[in-house]
């Protein structure tokens, strides 16, 4: 069968891979010059990334590499980071000398580090809550997170696992089921901040949504050398040494259909290609806007709640990066229920936002010219279905952040910045993503697994979905898993008679 895939971000890159090696003839077409989407560069001087830093479940990518039959090791250097985060606690604006916890994935170093900073019972709390967090992964994971649904009804199959995360608490809140184990504020905060990745408030998420921690806090954090766009770029070198074809410059204008089934996609020029299958992984629904303008947008994604979006502000700058801080750093703002109110609720900016910081010149110096660093920091803001005015409050958000990088002493002086990049709400709109969100559909419980857009389209025989609008998600791990579901439902029809 001849497949046509949308899209050379990790999605695409993922069902490229696993579809390198099934005979069929696979083309994947991407409207930009290079491989990566949201895993992208700003190139130049600084080699900085404007998308994911925290890269988990490197297992996935190896997957995927090795099924297009080569060695991820060969392609591309995995750095393990260590710690995984540097936690910094404010009373305001400042940080008392005690308010930083190191997460180490290592279970002993994060037992120890926990009984140094809030004793030996949090100590032990830790190791139930690692205990408890593998369980859960070890039934989630297969069976809700790397699965294909067909029904809504299928969640409930098999009926063990259903009831297994039942009694695992994962219908129980996350904040309960974290506060269940720990005392201690800073370590509740540091074990269910990860729902915001999935869109949501801690304090409202499911218990099912500690997994994220799991994947970050205890399977470990990685580091590319060279940059996250060495992930996509070996996935790109194994796909294509293993016979896959990439168009890039090749932005696919519209799916043309016959009846129930798309016949092909057209190309920017009108040119026209057959295809016996299509994986599009572009993002929904402005794609679906697109590319299929005569039909209806699903109502799972038109009534959809988007999750909130990123203000990034990328710097290179003129001075090494401070040592008294780890690759990752998350700045916590004092306010915990009210920045999720304002954020999720209320359409607001927070009034002391928590902040992720990365440093990944700490990791790989040559990022940077020598003796020269770079620094990322990315605030959650609303989506544009926010109340934040973004054309008069860019200037501000900006002037704030960099106000407090240098308050918490990662940036000595603004004259120390060399390179300058932000990214707000409405450069997300411009790349193409709803609500000038890149994190897309929220998860919470009636959008995620088989509530969410499914892979399999229902209107169209052979068009599939991949990428973070449809299941399981968002994210690095997701989107890999997305690619590889979708490619099983290609080999499910290559095997039909
Ligand atoms: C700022 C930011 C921080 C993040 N942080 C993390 C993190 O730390 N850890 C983590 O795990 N995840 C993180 N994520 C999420 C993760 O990056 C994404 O979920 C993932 O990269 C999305 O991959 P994708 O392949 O689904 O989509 P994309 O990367 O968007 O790929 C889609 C591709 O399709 C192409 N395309 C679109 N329309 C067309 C068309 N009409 N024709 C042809 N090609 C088209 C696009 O150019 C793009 O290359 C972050 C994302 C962002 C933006």
């Amino acid at each position: 069968m001849r497949v046509a895939i949308i899209g050379a971000g990790l999605a695409g890159l993922s069902a490229a891979c696993h579809l390198a090696k099934s005979g069929h003839q696979i083309t994947v077409y991407e409207a930009s010059g290079g491989p990566g989407g949201r895993a992208g560069t700003v190139g130049g001087e600084y080699v900085i990334d404007d998308g994911p830093t925290v890269l988990t479940m490197v297992e996935l990518v190896e997957e995927a590499v090795s099924a297009a039959g080569s060695r991820l090791s060969d392609l591309v250097e995995l750095i393990r980071v260590d710690p995984a985060y540097k936690a910094f606690f404010s009373d305001g604006k400042t940080f008392d000398g005690d308010g930083r916890i190191s997460v180490h994935a290592d279970t002993e170093a994060m037992r120890d580090e926990i009984k140094r900073l809030a004793g030996e019972n949090e100590a032990d709390a830790y190791l139930r809550f690692v205990a408890h967090l593998a369980k859960l992964y070890e039934v989630e994971f297969p069976n809700f997170i790397d699965r294909n649904f067909n029904s809504p009804l299928s969640v409930l199959r098999p009926a063990g696992a259903f009831y297994s995360l039942l009694r695992l608490k994962g219908f129980n809140r996350l904040d309960q089921v974290v506060s269940s184990y720990f005392q201690d504020q800073r370590l509740r905060r540091i074990f269910s901040f990860q729902a915001l990745y999935a869109g949501l408030s801690p304090l409202k998420a499911l218990g099912i949504y500690a997994v994220i921690a799991y994947m970050d806090s205890v399977k470990g954090v990685w580091f590319p050398r060279g940059g996250m766009n060495r992930i996509p770029l070996a996935m790109e070198t194994a796909a294509k040494a293993a016979g896959v074809r990439f168009e890039y410059g090749s932005r696919v204008e519209r799916l043309v259909r016959t009846g129930n089934a798309v016949r092909g996609i057209e190309l920017s020029g009108r040119r026209f290609v057959e295809a016996d299958v299509v994986i599009a992984t572009a993002d929904r629904p402005l794609f679906d806007q697109a590319a299929l303008p005569n039909e209806r947008i699903p109502a799972r994604l038109r009534y959809a709640e988007y999750s909130p979006s990123a203000f990034l502000m990328l710097l290179g700058t003129n001075e090494p990066s401070p040592s008294a801080f780890a690759h990752h750093n998350i700045f916590f703002g004092a306010p915990w229920k009210e920045s999720f109110e304002a954020l999720l609720e209320r359409g607001q900016l927070m009034r002391d936002p928590s902040v992720l910081v990365s440093l990944p010149t700490l990791t790989d110096p040559a990022l940077a010219p020598p003796g020269k660093g770079i620094v990322y920091a990315l605030e959650p803001v609303p989506n544009l279905s926010g109340k934040v005015d973004w054309l008069s409050e860019r200037e501000r958000v900006r002037n704030a952040m960099l106000d407090r990088l240098q308050a918490w002493g990662v940036l000595s002086d603004p004259s120390a910045i060399a390179s300058e990049t932000t990214i707000d709400p409405l450069d997300w709109l411009d790349r193409g993503m709803a609500l000038g969100t890149p994190f897309s559909v929220s998860h919470r419980f009636f959008q995620s697994g088989p509530f969410r857009a499914p892979n399999q389209d229902p209107r169209f025989s052979n068009l599939l979905w991949a990428g973070s609008s449809t299941v399981p998600g968002v994210g690095i791990p997701m989107v890999l898993t997305s690619g590889k579901l979708a490619a099983k439902r290609v080999m499910a029809m290559g095997a039909r008679p």
